[in-house]
């Protein structure tokens, strides 16, 4: 495909930083894509370039896209790795990397007249041989904020509801029902003047602990019997010091962290779990999946060998690594050989192309993980990551609870997909 014309703008992400916008042009049609922007970013994360930089990065390098055809994805995205250089797109930057990629996926599929979410499902298949059928992911909604999305007193960072049902039309409005009555709740609890929204659109309140917060939620769960699981991410390296963690106050060993974690897990069912530890301790990652595998009876992995089951029994419990694995495949891979979870978190801008994303997808796929794909804490409104996760068949999508515009319009997509 010949790229005639390329563009990078500054524009505003959901917190009001500075992100980038990119604007790919052919023949024909014209796409753009923008990107988000972390806060309880992992170690390993692709460099972000401050979009001042990119600007100026980007007037040096234009030519050089401008001149290269390429034909397909990998071909694009290899070309941009070589032309970078670096190991963390430290030169053009991550963030631009990954917004070049993404415009010309959505231009090439302009080209190839299909849907974004069928373009990215054959470049799945056909240049990475991965299989997966499209379908609806489980919208996960971060109906509480906490940690670093928000601020107050609970340590953990989101805790979720998730549906059980698999249609998602449904799914969504029971998500959205469970969003207008927990505000009901928190409002009666605390006071209205005291509720606010965390970055994630989910409720921040004066809750003293987290387990107020999972009783609330599980209390409204169980009150009107809604089809809902609870998840959590945790995101253990934001309290993480030396050697402990620091929860609600008191300190935890590594053991110590894993039993409180089990505890929790049967105490309000838990269907997932995210960064339970910090993000070098595959080992303890990989204890913890044990003990969950034996608590868990249905986690039955032998059933889940040879094709990629899109949805695990109901009772099939996630650990889920994020900053552990960073959408990167080098620390997937080591993170499967110690078994250190059983779900990947799938960020396109943790690693910065869509080519390294669907990489990992398949190296997840191949290894009976499954994946959850992921929007930042610093959103757009763009919403590519709903067509990722219906083109390659993810178990679950995360775009925080239904309350601000740049979360909706991830669900909202998918729910177009499909009507
Ligand atoms: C997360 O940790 O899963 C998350 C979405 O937060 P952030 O974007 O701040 O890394
Ligand atoms: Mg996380």
């Amino acid at each position: 495909m010949r790229i005639i014309g390329a563009s990078v703008k500054i524009i505003s992400d959901s917190r009001g930083n500075e992100t980038l916008e990119t604007g790919l042009r052919s023949d024909k049609f014209f796409a753009s894509a923008s990107v988000p922007a972390g806060k309880s970013t992992g170690t390993h994360e692709a460099f972000v370039l401050e979009p001042q930089k990119v600007i100026l990065k980007f007037e040096e390098t234009k030519s050089e896209i401008l001149k290269k055809e390429c034909r397909t994805q990998k071909d694009f995205d290899k070309f941009l790795i070589a032309l970078d250089g670096t190991d963390n797109k430290k030169n053009l930057g991550g963030n631009l990397i990954l917004s070049l990629s993404l415009a010309w996926a959505r231009l090439k599929a302009k080209e190839n007249n299909q849907e974004l979410f069928e373009y990215v499902n054959k470049t799945f298949s056909e240049s990475f041989f991965g299989s997966a059928a499209v379908r609806a992911p489980k919208p996960i909604f971060n109906v509480i904020n906490g940690g670093a999305h928000a601020r107050n007193k609970l340590d953990f960072q989101e805790f979720q509801v998730i549906p059980t049902t698999e249609d998602f039309n449904i799914a969504y409005s029971i998500g959205r029902e469970y969003y207008r009555k927990l505000k009901k709740v928190l409002d009666e609890k605390f006071g209205e003047e005291n509720i606010t929204l965390g970055d994630e659109a989910g409720y921040s309140a004066p809750f003293e602990t987290n387990e107020e917060a999972l009783e609330i939620m599980a209390d409204l769960i169980g009150k009107n019997n809604y089809p809902l699981r609870i998840g959590l991410d945790v995101a253990a390296s934001q309290y993480y010091r030396a050697n402990e963690y620091i929860i609600n106050k008191k300190s935890y060993s590594n053991e110590e962290v894993k039993e409180y974690y089990l505890k929790l897990i049967e105490a309000y069912d838990i269907l997932s779990i995210e960064d339970p530890f910090y993000e070098e301790d595959f080992d303890s990652f990989a204890e913890l999946t044990k003990e969950i595998k034996k608590i868990d009876d249905s986690m039955d992995f032998e059933n889940l060998k040879g094709t990629h089951k899109i949805y695990p029994k109901e009772n099939s419990r996630l650990v889920i690594t994020d900053d552990l694995t960073t959408t990167n495949s080098k620390r997937l891979k080591m993170a499967v050989d110690k078994n250190a979870g059983n779900a990947i978190l799938v960020k396109l801008n943790q690693i910065g192309s869509l080519t390294e994303t669907l990489e990992v997808i398949k190296m997840a796929y191949d290894n009976n993980w499954q994946a959850v794909v992921s929007h930042r804490s610093g959103e757009t409104m763009d919403d590519f990551i709903a067509d990722l996760a219906v083109g390659v068949g993810a178990w679950g999508l995360k775009s925080g609870a239904p309350g601000k515009p740049e979360r909706l319009a991830k669900y909202e997509r998918v729910l177009k997909i499909f009507s």
